[in-house]
């Protein structure tokens, strides 16, 4: 199976509720996100997708939901209103704590199929870094 794969890079705050460490203060960091994906034949051209079109399409979400964004919890709206009220940001809010894990689950299960549904490819994989030397991968 041949997989194209496109890295997106974004910078986003999050707080985990209930850490027992350090990861329940609200942080930031330059989150790094690699998606695959494959399709049943190549195109005409012989590709799976366009890595433009993967850009234009996932990193236009990433972009207007989550770049220069606080990610955080349904259970942390108080924080997040006190936050969107003193910056104006449109605070994400997931179902479950913004860890890695839930960030990349959301991602694959939610917005991946949404956003390339009308595209001739599945997306198979994703793996995003919370930092350099720590990732979480999903296919
Ligand atoms: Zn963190």
């Amino acid at each position: 199976m041949i997989t194209c794969t496109r890295r997106i890079e974004f910078d986003a705050a999050h707080r985990i509720l209930n850490h027992e460490s350090k990861c329940k203060m609200l942080h930031g960091h330059r989150y790094a996100l690699e998606v695959s994906f494959a399709a049943k034949k190549l195109d005409d051209l012989g590709r799976v997708i366009d890595f433009g079109i993967v850009r234009e399409l996932l990193g236009a979400w990433i972009d207007e939901h989550f770049d220069h964004n606080t990610i955080l919890s349904i259970k942390d709206k108080k924080l997040g209103e006190k936050i969107a009220a003193e910056t104006g940001q449109k605070i994400f809010y997931l179902d479950e704590n913004p860890t890695a894990e839930n960030i990349a689950k959301f991602l694959f299960e939610k917005i991946c199929p949404k956003i390339f549904a009308r595209k001739n490819v599945k997306c198979v994989a994703i793996k995003l870094y919370e930092t350099p030397n720590c990732y979480v991968s999903m296919s």
